[in-house]
Order: structure tokens, then sequence, then C-alpha cells
């Protein structure tokens, strides 16, 4: 029997996830990817019980645990050092069922297109949709090679998705958060420290270790949309975050501004209709993009992925109407509420009144010291998630 053919538009963390899954499932997969290369941006990313419970339903669950350093003993901190709360990593493994890790993005896109046959990524090939399809007929995209037909398209194509406004014209769309991060990862210091956040007035900064030594740091502000340092990203940071607690002044001393990425946060507020129109499932940023504040953005773009290939699952019996209505129902009320508690967590983290800010650290120490438990709490319903598949060990 002919096998049934899926385009995955994008080649992020989730397209390539769902690319991986439905190839699992029988699917002749091709990847449409528009720039030139694979490389992700260059910085770390969390990846919590949930999302690697996703990975063990495709095999890989174990590749990244191994390659990823273990996150959770460390803390929230002042800009002035002090601990407001302290976080351990086999508090957070034993409540949520393993732990949450961290690893930098090349690292996970490798692992991904791995577990692909070669030439199912198409670099150089910005594809849009066309015709979304339907039960009797498949769905079509353009592209620079000319039309092109599959009976799933998976639209993994980001925060600025065209497809998601080709489906959905109506929705309000993207909205400005408020705020604005850099990332930026660095060689391995000298001297060792223990991985934090720190929470000031109307910004954030955090240092995590990769597992190769090198430091993962981001940080956040509040600041108008659209704005750029006058002379660098790092002078910027410097300003911002030049005076606070070891380890920061260190790291940044550290940082080569060619290196600091900085991106605008933005989010969907208002959740979408649905997942899906026809033949096309959204998934990821295309679907939901939230806030950074709970590091769950791809976490949920590799659970999509996962439950998109477990609803589509039966190849030759893949009934579009049926089987994305069913993913849309699986997807949208869960990343829905994700998508609002990072927003409030975000508006937290980004309180810049000091009467305001005085308070939430005192919140912060009264909760920490009732136990870790309560600073996990945060994570409960989200950490604990399981798939709708049994996981597969690797071959
Ligand atoms: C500061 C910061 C920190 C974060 N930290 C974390 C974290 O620790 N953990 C976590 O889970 N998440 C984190 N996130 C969120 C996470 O980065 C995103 O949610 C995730 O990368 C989304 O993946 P995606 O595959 O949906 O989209 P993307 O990774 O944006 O991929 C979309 C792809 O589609 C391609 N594309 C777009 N249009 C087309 C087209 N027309 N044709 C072909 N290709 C196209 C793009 O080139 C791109 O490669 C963070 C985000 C920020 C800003």
């Amino acid at each position: 029997m002919e096998q049934q053919r899926a385009i995955v538009v994008g080649g992020g963390i989730g397209g390539l996830t769902a690319a991986v899954a439905l190839h699992r499932n029988g699917w002749q997969v091709t990847v449409l990817e528009r720039a030139a290369d694979l490389a992700p941006v260059g910085a770390g990313i969390g990846l919590a019980p949930n999302a690697q419970r996703a990975l063990d339903v495709i095999g890989l669950g174990d590749r990244v645990r191994e390659l990823a350093a273990w996150q959770g003993d460390g803390g929230m901190r002042a800009p002035d050092g002090r601990w407001l709360a302290r976080t351990n990593a086999g508090a957070a493994a034993a409540r949520f069922g393993g732990p949450l890790v961290l690893l930098h993005r090349a690292t996970l896109v490798e692992i991904l297109t791995s577990a692909l046959p070669d030439g199912t990524v198409r670099t150089g090939t910005a594809a849009s949709l066309t015709d979304p399809g339907d039960d009797r007929r498949p769905a079509r995209l353009t592209t620079p090679y000319g039309e092109t037909e599959a009976e799933l398209v998976v639209a993994a194509d980001g925060i600025r998705s065209a497809t998601r406004h080709a489906l959905f014209p109506g929705h309000p769309g993207l909205r400005y958060a408020g705020c604005t991060t850099w990332r930026v990862v660095i060689p391995a210091p000298e001297t060792p420290f223990a991985p934090h956040e720190t929470w000031g007035a109307g910004r954030l900064w955090g240092t995590q270790p990769l597992k190769d030594g090198r430091i993962y740091a981001y940080a956040m502000a509040t600041a108008p949309a659209g704005g750029r340092a006058p002379d660098d990203e790092k002078a910027e940071l410097l300003r911002l975050f030049g005076d606070w607690h070891h380890p920061v002044p260190e790291i940044l001393a550290a940082v080569d501004p060619a290196q600091v990425l900085r991106h605008d946060v933005h989010h969907l507020p208002d959740p979408l209709p649905a997942f899906h129109q026809g033949r096309v499932a959204l998934l990821g940023d295309a679907a939901h993009a939230m806030m950074p504040s709970l590091g769950q953005g791809g976490n949920q773009a590799i659970e999509d992925a996962v439950v998109l290939a477990h609803h589509a699952r039966s190849a030759p019996g893949f009934l579009p109407g049926r089987d994305l209505a069913a993913y849309t129902a699986d997807r949208l009320p869960r990343t829905t509420a994700i998508v609002r508690k990072a927003a409030r967590t975000g508006a937290l983290t980004m309180l810049s009144a000091r009467p305001a800010v005085a308070l939430r650290s005192t919140l912060v120490g009264a909760v920490s010291r009732l136990g870790p438990g309560l600073v996990l709490r945060g994570f409960d319903g989200i950490a604990d998630w399981h798939p709708p598949v049994a996981p597969t060990r690797p071959a």
C-alpha cells in the first residue's frame, strides 16, 4: 500500500519531534524549513519530565538525559545575593517522576534529526499553505519548487506562523508581553557555583550549567517593544545586571557581545478556536506561543508532536475530521491553561514597584521555608503529565 505523505512546515523543536513521531508511525515525512540550515539559536533548553516522557515515546528520552545536565540543586536569589528559596533535584524528581534537565538546543536538534531518514529535512524551503484540504481531498502547499500536496500538514512554523494566520485570519494574534529577553552560552568558568535564578525589580537573571561545563545564562527585563542597545547587548546587560551578586558580574565579563541573543517576548493570550483545520494541524509556538516564565514552550511543542502522532497513528485509516479534532480536544485546554499560567508567572517575575518586590521576596522565602514541595507545586499538572502512549526503548 502507498505510504501517506505528511509535510511538516518548520524544522524547529516541535516540527522535528513531530517528524520523528509520524515517521515511526508509518508516515512518509518531509520537513520543509525555510532557513538555510537547522542551526538553532545558541542557547540552552530546559526539559521537564513531561517533555522527557513524550521523548520516551519516540525512543529518544534516554539519549536526551545522557547528554543533559540535571537541574534543581540551586534556587532563587535576590540581586544582593540572599537566597530566597532553595530547590533540590531529588525533591523535583520525586514529585514529578524524573529530573528537570538542561541541554544545548543544538544537541536536541541533533538527537531529533539523527532519528530521521536521510533527506527528510529540506532546508532553504519556505512553504505556504494554499488549501487545508478535507476528508476527501489532500492539503496543498506552495514551495519555491512548485505546488505540492499531502494527506497531513503539520504547521510547526513558529511564533509568527503564517499558517496560523491563513487558517484563523480573524484571531487577534500575538501580543507583546512588555518584556525582552537575552540568552548566551559562555565557556566553562574556573570556579563552579550553584545554579540560580535571581529576581529583581522588573529584571530577572538565570545561570545554569550545561553538561559539558559551559554556562547557559538568560535574562529578562521590562522594556518597550523593539528596543535595541545603542552600543551592544553585552553593554546593556552590564548596565542592568553588572552590580548583581556573584557570579553574575564574572559571567558577564566572559560574554562575547556577538553571541548575545535578544528577543522581545510575545505570546498568544487568546486561545485559537482549534489547533486544526482540514488536514492541517498546528503545533508548538504556532498554536500556543507563551511567555518563557515556566520554560514550557518547547516542552509543550514536544508534547503536541507526540499526541498528534498518536491520533494520526494509523496512517492508512487516517480521517482528518475525526483524528485532528481529537488532537485539538487533547491539546487546546491543556496548553491554554499553561499559556495563562506562564503569563501570571511572567507578571510576577516582572513586578517592578519596590513594595511589591519586597512582598514577593518575603512570600517566596516564607513558602520555601515550608519545604521544597511548596515551591515545586507551581509545576503540578504540568511536569507530571503522561503521554497517551507507552514509552519505547531505543533500538
Ligand atoms: C528566552 C527564552 C527561553 C526559553 N526557554 C525555554 C525552555 O527552557 N524550555 C522550553 O521548553 N521552552 C523554552 N522557550 C520556548 C521555546 O524556545 C519555544 O517554545 C520553542 O522553540 C518553539 O518551538 P517550535 O518548533 O514551535 O518553533 P520554532 O523553534 O520557532 O521553529 C519554527 C521553525 O519554522 C520555520 N519556519 C517559519 N516559517 C516557515 C515557512 N513558511 N516555511 C518553512 N519553515 C518555516 C522557522 O525558520 C523555524 O525554524 C524559551 C523561549 C525564550 C524566548
